[in-house]
């Protein structure tokens, strides 16, 4: 069970022009640059849900989806992870589960963990536990997390990271499962959102300056 870092971008990759792929007429101004169009990200996740399947595969399984930004990575997930359980003689039994965090103000992680919502997270006492998240920057987010799901004593927790940012000073442990690892670039789409905007674009791209002045609270 060789642990992988995930596909690795180089700081110096340009990402691809616009014209070279779609996206809503809406956006167009607002973005940079295609940094991962949607093609790759489905399927790096068909692969991870192939590795989680090896590792897991005849257990039951609570998957955790981190909202917002985690309601598409999981997704397609979970409807990977589905497909091998009706086509391999391993299957994975999986419930869904959903927690909503919030810690970012435009572009700045902020230091507080909100878990937003009423958080009965006691279904997860004994089981295992995936947690899926779309992305992990310094990792405050995840460490917080985690000591909170480690109170209802789960039996085993692995995480799943779309994305994984090359940051100093990164706290916590690095995700089970890794999509990419990234720069320290400022990304949307794909649900990952900027003050709400761009979950409804399908690749993950880079956003602009305009883009960033548009859409600031
Ligand atoms: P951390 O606590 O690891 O610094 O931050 C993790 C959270 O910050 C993620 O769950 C995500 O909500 C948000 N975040 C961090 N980097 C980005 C980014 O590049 N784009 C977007 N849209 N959100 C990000």
């Amino acid at each position: 069970e060789a642990k992988c870092g995930g596909i690795v971008i180089k700081d110096e990759w340009p990402g691809y022009h616009l014209d070279l792929f779609t996206f809503p007429e809406h956006y167009s101004g607002d973005l940079e640059c295609v940094y991962l169009p949607h093609g790759i990200i489905m399927d790096r996740t068909e692969r991870l849900a192939r590795d989680i399947m090896d590792d897991l595969g005849d257990h039951d399984i609570v998957v955790l989806c981190v909202l917002k930004g985690g309601y598409q990575f999981c997704a397609d997930l979970v409807e990977y992870i589905k497909a091998l359980s009706r086509n391999s003689n391993k299957s994975l039994l999986m419930r869904v589960d959903f927690i909503r965090l919030k810690s970012y103000l435009n572009d700045k992680s902020t230091e507080d963990l909100h878990i937003v919502g009423a958080e009965d997270l006691s279904v997860l006492n004994g089981k295992n536990v995936l947690i899926v998240e779309a992305i992990v920057d310094t990792g405050k987010t995840m460490k917080a997390l985690l000591k909170h799901v480690e109170t209802f004593k789960p039996k085993m927790v692995k995480v799943a990271g779309l994305l994984v940012k090359r940051v100093e000073n990164a706290v916590g442990r690095s995700p089970d499962y890794v999509g990419f690892e990234i720069p320290n670039r400022f990304v949307v789409g794909y649900a990952l959102d900027y003050n709400e905007y761009f979950r409804d674009l399908n690749h993950i791209c880079v956003i602009s300056e305009s883009g960033k002045m548009k859409y600031k609270i």
